[in-house]
């Protein structure tokens, strides 16, 4: 099949009927430069959240699979209208849902894997020369129902589509000009990145720099799809490209990042025996809950006290989780603290420079912020700090990295 590429358009992207009129203009334009074009699109503008707080309006507690069936129909909604402003421009076109695309999910409502896709329907439209608009951020579990990837998904059905296509490339049109240093929202001076590594690119993207899905770029890392962001306001600005690491320049520190969205949960006061980390861990792993940073303190004879990080968004069913497993285990208490914020430095230089670690730390000690958690890897030292410092203390280590302003590539050494 000739080159197939997959575009993907946000929320902003497609959020007022203009808009989608000139996403519709951009789809066929990509179509006469010789490609097959799937689109995916997420919903409108904020419609998520609105169908979320509809939701929250009838049942504080509803069921998982009763807010996939509800949330799906943001998608359902963008892809007819895209389409129809297609079909405006005289364009062969069709729109399928994910239950028609066969995008095969497990059955974790709210936060469903993508297992596979049937891709003969696609190749069979654009073989008769139709675009295809795909709904982005849901599919079909096993037993029939309805499943959507966890907010942000729409990225990941893009990646993985082009993946069971073979596109050439993968992008995706968001409303920022591509991935930052650091959120441009919040520092002023943060330098657009012309490329990132996967590597690099996952750390922030799971750190909260919410331009990509994580899913979509370990997906991307794992099929080798080149990830393309930018923006669909602005074609002046070519983005940023996602690739192997050996095609970036190498640097110390490529961003820094702040996520404000997750919380710390503590179990105090746990028996020191062997299988407790196994079970709670294990239970949290089984309902795709996402724990980041763990660590388990040893305060007295037998009694340990451990605690995680997870998304704020899991911490409903994490906090039954953990207090269903608290009672079982015989622990004290279960702590769970909201007001946490996680800053990181990432970059393929970290590991092989400890003055980084020491500049980084030095910086929050500078502002007076106490380290609540730490956590390593080769590319990223991230810190758990009280959120009430997260933007200060993003501003006051983006100087010391000299990562905005004036220069913000350090090959060597940092002052
Ligand atoms: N519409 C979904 C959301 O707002 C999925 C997406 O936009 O990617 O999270
Ligand atoms: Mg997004």
């Amino acid at each position: 099949m000739e080159n197939i590429i997959v575009q993907k358009y946000g929320g902003s992207s497609v959020g007022s009927i203009d808009r989608i009129k000139n996403v519709a203009k951009q789809v066929v334009k990509a179509k006469y430069s010789n490609n097959k074009v799937v689109v995916v699109v997420s919903a409108m503008g904020n419609t998520t959240n609105e169908l979320i707080e509809k939701a929250m309006n009838v049942n504080k507690n509803p069921s998982s699979r009763e807010m996939d069936m509800l949330l799906s129909t943001g998608e359902q909604m963008s892809i007819s209208l895209l389409a129809m402003a297609i079909q405006e421009l005289n364009e062969e076109v069709v729109s399928l849902n994910g239950y028609q695309c066969k995008i095969l999910t497990d059955d974790k409502h709210k936060k469903a894997r993508i297992m596979d896709i049937d891709s003969t329907r696609i190749k069979k439209e654009l073989e008769q020369g139709k675009i295809v608009i795909v709904a982005g951020f849901q599919g079909v579990s096993q037993s029939n129902d309805i499943t959507t990837l966890g907010r942000g998904g729409s990225d990941t059905t893009a990646v993985a589509l082009a993946s069971v296509l073979n596109a050439s490339k993968c992008e995706i049109y968001t409303d920022v000009d591509g991935v930052y240093t650091s959120d441009p929202r919040i520092i002023k001076g943060a330098k657009l990145l012309d490329r990132i590594s996967y590597d690099e690119m996952l750390e922030l993207a799971s750190l909260g720099a919410k331009v990509l899905h994580p899913r979509c770029v370990e997906l991307a890392r794992k099929y080798r799809i080149p990830l393309v962001v930018k923006s669909s306001f602005n074609n002046k600005c070519k983005g940023t490209e996602i690739m192997e690491a050996n095609n970036v320049e190498k640097v110390l520190i490529r961003g820094v990042s702040l996520d404000e969205s997750i919380a710390k949960v503590s179990i105090l006061e746990v028996p020191d025996e062997p299988g407790i980390s196994y079970k709670l861990f294990n239970e949290l792993s089984n309902n795709n809950i996402q724990v980041d940073m763990i660590i388990q303190n040893i305060n007295r004879e037998n009694i340990n006290d451990i605690s995680f990080t997870v998304k704020t968004e899991d911490l409903k069913d994490v906090q039954t989780i953990s207090s269903e497993l608290k009672n079982k285990i015989n622990a004290k208490d279960l702590v769970i603290d909201k007001s946490v914020s996680k800053i990181s430095i990432v970059g393929t230089g970290i590991a092989g420079n400890s003055n980084v670690a020491s500049i980084f730390f030095k910086s929050l000690y500078e502002l007076g912020v106490n380290i609540q958690m730490i956590s390593t890897s080769e590319i990223k030292i991230s810190c758990i700090i009280d959120n009430k410092k997260g933007r200060e203390a993003l501003q006051y280590v983006n100087q010391k990295f000299k990562l905005c302003g004036e220069c913000y590539i350090l090959e060597e050494k940092v002052v």
